[in-house]
């Protein structure tokens, strides 16, 4: 009995249930859990607003660890008798961002979270844990859910049209990409399924996307606005749309988010989704994207396709931003004395973690900006946010401008992780 505990541990801590033991767990759907993220630029609190049982689970029934230590923020599942962890993922916040600006040290704010989990057949003890600014995770918040409650709720939206526009397989195969419009009105349906495919088509074409291109299935969920294009508070434009969304946020005119997470997760869950992406039916320049959360572009700009893809990458695979000028208000996001979690930076303070094994030993560390070492791989000082002390791994990526040929080899190598990791 011992061997098997042990085996049974061993396979839990490498990220992998077989379906035996997923089965055992869980059953079909998932358990939406719904909480509020408030504090200020010094504390976080984390609070349960609702449980919903949702009638798909987009992601991989086989590992249902983490394996990767992504994001600011995790949630930690364990199954209620054995305390076994059972289900972990990280993901990050806009509240974290929101820490860092001026406006947090004065006052107190709340955002909306959702996590979904495979539906438990029994109790579980759910933990959500933030990381200190030495990066290590610590508990906000701790509670027993009981699925078999009737306090968790199966609303859910009537009469909204679903359509996959690309198949590729079933969802526990593929990586369900769930497009949401935000913007579009009941004549422009049409409009927003060409606009998914005019993405859609050029992320396949990015590379590690090309020779992924069959694990992907695309859904649309014809979300419907009372009114064309989205709000632009700078311009006074306040638009009544389906998702809220906003330019703006934090200040910045040209974030374009939306703060309404559980209103978008009602439309997502009206298909299986591994990641949302919600669309916005304007030509201004603009986007967000936050691990495991969700992503948002402008549709119709000329930069729309590489902002697209920039996201993604974001939601995706974690990766940070490797620009550092730019109008972002952002003080100080990075503690320089700890190894940031982002793939694809660094601060060089535990730096054979990350891609030092793609490095030539003719180029040096840190990389100098010059011509010979451009289509190189790196350490190039700048990126998130500052000139100095973070580091990135190419001259030019995508996670740095538009204008980038591609998503370096180091950020191409996290994505391609990312997608065996829910595939394979
Ligand atoms: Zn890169």
């Amino acid at each position: 009995m011992k061997q098997i505990v042990l085996i049974l541990l061993f396979f839990l801590n490498l990220g992998y249930l077989s379906y035996g033991q997923f089965q055992e767990y869980f059953e079909n759907g998932s358990l939406r859990i719904d909480f509020i993220l408030s504090g200020n630029a010094k504390e976080t609190h984390a609070s349960i607003f609702e449980l919903k049982k949702e009638p798909y689970f987009g992601g991989t029934l086989l590992k249902t660890i983490d394996q990767f230590e992504y994001g600011e923020f995790r949630i930690v599942v364990k199954d209620a008798e054995s305390k076994e962890d059972i289900y972990t993922r990280g993901f990050c916040s806009l509240l974290e961002e929101w820490q860092t600006t001026e406006e947090a040290e004065l006052v107190d704010k709340s955002f909306f979270q959702t996590l979904t989990v495979p539906y438990p057949r029994d109790n579980i003890l759910v933990s959500i844990e933030k990381r200190t600014r030495n990066g290590a995770f610590y508990e906000l918040f701790h509670a027993e859910i009981k699925p078999n409650d009737d306090g968790v709720s199966k609303s859910h939206l009537e009469n909204i049209g679903t359509h996959k526009l690309i198949d590729n397989g079933s969802k526990d195969e593929c990586i369900d990409i769930a497009f949401i419009g935000d913007g579009y009105t009941k004549d422009e349906i049409e409009k927003f399924h060409d606009d998914i495919l005019r993405l859609s088509n050029y992320l396949f074409t990015q590379a590690p996307f090309d020779k992924f291109q069959k694990k992907f299935n695309i859904w649309a969920v014809d979300a419907i606005s009372e009114e064309s294009g989205v709000t632009d508070p700078r311009k006074e434009i306040w638009k009544d749309t389906a998702l809220r969304s906003s330019f703006n946020t934090l200040n910045s005119d040209r974030y374009l988010a939306s703060t309404n997470t559980f209103l978008i997760r009602d439309y997502a869950a009206l298909v299986p989704y591994d990641q949302i992406y919600v669309i916005a039916n304007t030509d201004k320049y603009g986007g967000g994207g936050i691990y495991n959360h969700f992503s948002l572009t402008s549709v119709d700009n000329h930069r729309s396709l590489t902002v697209f893809i920039h996201e993604f990458g974001h939601a995706f695979a974690g990766l940070g931003d490797e620009y550092y000028t730019s109008e972002v208000s952002y003080s100080d996001y990075f503690n320089q004395a700890i190894e940031p979690w982002q793939p694809n930076l660094t601060t060089l303070k535990e730096f054979e973690g990350k891609w030092k094994d793609m490095i030539d030993s003719s180029t040096p560390v840190p990389t100098p900006a010059k011509e010979k070492y451009f289509r190189k791989v790196g350490v190039f000082e700048g990126g998130g946010y500052v000139a100095k002390g973070v580091y990135r791994p190419a001259y030019d990526c995508r996670m740095k401008s538009n204008e980038a040929r591609a998503f370096c080899p180091v950020c191409q190598r996290a994505i391609e992780k990312m997608i065996l990791f829910l595939t394979d």
